[in-house]
C-alpha cells in the first residue's frame, strides 16, 4: 500500500531542496498587506470566480505583523517542529507585485534580510509584471538568492479565463514567461482542474503547453466552491458540476506524465479554507487524494514525464 511519505514518482519540492541545497528548505507564509487588481478595480471588482477575497488570516485578524516578524514567527513554528534551518520568503497573498517598484523592493529587501532566508518565491498575476519588477528579481539571483515567481495562470484556454473572470489572456501569460525567461528567476504556473466547461483534453492541452515552456515548476489545484464567492453561488443553484476525486486523480496522473521530469511539482491539491469550504466533499481529505495519486501512478507503472515529448505544444 502507498503512502504519500514513500518514494514519489514525481519530482516534488522537497526532493528538489534537497538535490539543490542538500536540505529541506521551508517556505513561510508571508502576507505583505498586497490587493488584487481583479478585486480593486483596475481591471475587476468582483475578483476570479473562485475567490474568497479574505486573503489572509492574519489580515482578517485586523493588524498584519511585519515581513520580518511573520518570517521570524515562521522560523520559529519551522524550527521548533521540523528542525528547519533554511527558509523561503513566500509572498503569498494576493498580487504581490502590485505596487510601486520602492514599495516591492523594500518589502523583498526586508525579507532577504533576515537570517537563515536564502530567497523569495513571488506569487502573482501575469499582468502585474513589469520589466523593472523583472529587473529587480534578477539582480536578486544575480546576488546569490534563491527566486522563485508565481503566476496564476490557470487555464490556457482564453474561453475559461473570460468565464472565471481572470482578467488576462493566454497571450499576457505568454509574455510575462517570454520576459521573465533568461534572468535567473524561476517561475512556477499555477492551474485549476475542474474549471466550468472544461473537459479532460481541455485540462491536457493546458499540460502540453507548460510542458513546451521555459518553466520550473507548477501548483496543480483543483477547483472548489467556497461560501461567499461566485463558484460557490453556482454550486448552490446546481450550476456548478464538481470534479469527482478519480476523475480528479486520473487526470493529474495523465497531467504529471506530460510534464518534463525535472518541472518540480510544488503541488497537487488544494487546502485551506476549511471553514468556507462548500464542496467537493472528498477535497477535504488531501492525504487521501495525495495516496489516491501515488496508488494511480503506482498501478500504471507510470512516471513524471512518461509521456512528454519535447516537441510537443
Ligand atoms: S488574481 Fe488572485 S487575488 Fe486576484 S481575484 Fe484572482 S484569485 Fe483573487
Amino acid at each position: 500500500m502507498s503512502t504519500a511519505k514513500e518514494e514519489k514518482r514525481y519530482y516534488d519540492l522537497k526532493r528538489y531542496f534537497i538535490d539543490r541545497f542538500g536540505c529541506r528548505v521551508y517556505k513561510i507564509q508571508i502576507d505583505a498587506g498586497f490587493t488584487c487588481p481583479n478585486r480593486d478595480g483596475a481591471i475587476a471588482l468582483g475578483g476570479c470566480i473562485y475567490c474568497d477575497g479574505r486573503y489572509s488570516r492574519l489580515r482578517q485578524a485586523g493588524q498584519l505583523p511585519t515581513v520580518t516578524e511573520q518570517l521570524l514567527a515562521g522560523k520559529e513554528l519551522y524550527g521548533r517542529l521540523r528542525g528547519a534551518k533554511r527558509f523561503l520568503a513566500y509572498f503569498q497573498t494576493a498580487s504581490n507585485t502590485y505596487g510601486p517598484l520602492e514599495h516591492l523592493k523594500k518589502l523583498y529587501d526586508e525579507a532577504l534580510a533576515v537570517d537563515d532566508v536564502i530567497g523569495i518565491a513571488v506569487g502573482t498575476r501575469p499582468d502585474c509584471v513589469s520589466d523593472e519588477v523583472l529587473d529587480l528579481f534578477q539582480s536578486y539571483a544575480d546576488g546569490g538568492s534563491h527566486v522563485w515567481i508565481e503566476y496564476g495562470l490557470q487555464s490556457m484556454h482564453d474561453r475559461t479565463l473570460r468565464y472565471i473572470n481572470r482578467g488576462h489572456d493566454l497571450a499576457c501569460f505568454l509574455d510575462a514567461v517570454r520576459r521573465t525567461d533568461g534572468r535567473g528567476v524561476n517561475i512556477c504556473v499555477h492551474v485549476i482542474l475542474g474549471l466550468p466547461g472544461e473537459k479532460r483534453e481541455d485540462m491536457l492541452e493546458t499540460a502540453r503547453l507548460l510542458a513546451s515552456l521555459p518553466i520550473q515548476g507548477i501548483k496543480i489545484h483543483l477547483l472548489l466552491a467556497l461560501d461567499g464567492t461566485e463558484a460557490g453561488r453556482l454550486y448552490r443553484e446546481g450550476k456548478l458540476p464538481m470534479m469527482s476525486r478519480e476523475e480528479y486523480v486520473q487526470t493529474v496522473v495523465d497531467i504529471l506524465e506530460l510534464l518534463p521530469s525535472r518541472m518540480v511539482i510544488q503541488r497537487l491539491t488544494a487546502d485551506g479554507y476549511r471553514d468556507i469550504h462548500l464542496a467537493p466533499e472528498w477535497a477535504r481529505n488531501k492525504l487521501a487524494v495525495l495516496n489516491a495519486i501515488n496508488v494511480e501512478m503506482e498501478r500504471r507503472n507510470t512516471v513524471q514525464g512518461a509521456a512528454y515529448r519535447a516537441d510537443a505544444t
